[in-house]
């Protein structure tokens, strides 16, 4: 298990878009649990008929496609993960971007799924590699100037994961010389850079990657958001556990590409209705929330 985990993963970090594929058969259980489990109810959505968005040169992309490109991320238990061997895609995003197609028009066997690691969506998104991602990513102004965003959908905090064994890591500020694990790209890198929380910075593509380095005792920590971060302890409670001292505000946005207002508008119509009509909860309920922490959404900021 070690070694296929391993060996996708140097697949992903060789390929910084990796995979384009539609979904096999649905399984038992779609909406998946971190770490497995208790089988959750299936989500679906009602499809749209007859959507219109004469302003969006996405949408009519998507149109003349007759198919969704849909910007994912595949290592995240919980939030973006697919089955190897059934190809089927699981998580709160995942969800997330399933009912944004169907209130989009498109039913679930419309969708390419596209994974795309945190360097590489702002470059997928401009060149419109993606028609819209849903993956952990963080809305911020320095990413803003490259990407459109809907949202916040959901707002996570960054963390730390450890082994199960350690108690000298208790926060960010007990990270002096050790070695730390993340991710080429993502704000959670950035911000141990900028606050020197150690000089000891291992990175690579995925999570996946440093969470082996940590099994093997190869870097004391990774960090990234704890949403993250839990799905990846929840695979292995007797190996790894999350420090759970949050030390930001992630807030989750729907990237689309910069220029493209009408969609972004219409998207954050989609999560506004969501939110208010419980079907935001649904899903919530059906995957992240499945490891026992409750949540409400956040508002839905337009700017
Ligand atoms: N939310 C953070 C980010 O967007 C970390 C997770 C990720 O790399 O996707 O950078």
């Amino acid at each position: 298990m070690k070694l296929r985990t391993l060996a996708v993963g140097l697949v992903v970090s060789a390929l910084a878009l990796t995979a384009c594929g539609r979904e096999g058969a649905p399984p038992a259980s779609p909406a998946g649990t971190p770490g497995g489990g208790t089988a959750a109810p299936a989500l679906s959505y009602e499809v749209a008929q007859n959507v219109s968005l004469p302003d969006s040169p996405t949408f009519q992309k998507m149109q003349q496609r007759g198919r969704i490109q849909m910007g994912v991320k595949n290592d995240q238990p919980g939030l973006g993960q697919v089955d190897p061997t059934t190809n089927t895609y699981s998580g709160f995003d995942v969800e997330i971007g399933r009912l944004i197609a169907a209130k989009l028009g498109f039913s679930p066997d419309k969708i390419d799924y596209v994974v795309v690691q945190s360097a590489a969506r702002e470059d997928a998104l401009s060149r419109g590699d993606v028609d819209y991602y849903v993956g952990t990513y963080t809305i911020n102004d320095n990413r803003k100037q490259r990407v459109g965003f809907a949202g916040p959908y959901f707002v996570a905090g960054q963390d730390l994961l450890v082994r199960a064994d350690d108690t000298s890591i208790t926060g960010p500020q007990a990270l002096q010389g050790k070695t730390v694990c993340s991710v080429t790209g993502s704000t959670p890198i950035q911000r141990v850079r900028e606050q020197g929380l150690t000089q000891n910075i291992v990175e690579f593509q995925t999570y996946t990657q440093c969470v082996d380095q940590l099994v093997q005792g190869q870097v004391d920590a990774v960090t990234t958001d704890d949403a993250i971060l839990k799905g990846y302890a929840a695979q292995r409670p007797d190996e790894l556990k999350v420090v759970g001292q949050t030390f930001s505000k992630e807030p989750y946005g729907i990237g689309v590409a910069l220029a493209d207002t009408a969609l972004r508008n219409k998207i954050n119509d989609i999560l506004e209705q969501a939110e208010s009509d419980g079907t935001w909860q649904k899903i919530y309920d059906a995957t992240l929330g499945l490891s026992g922490s409750p949540a409400s959404p956040p508002a839905v900021e337009r700017y």
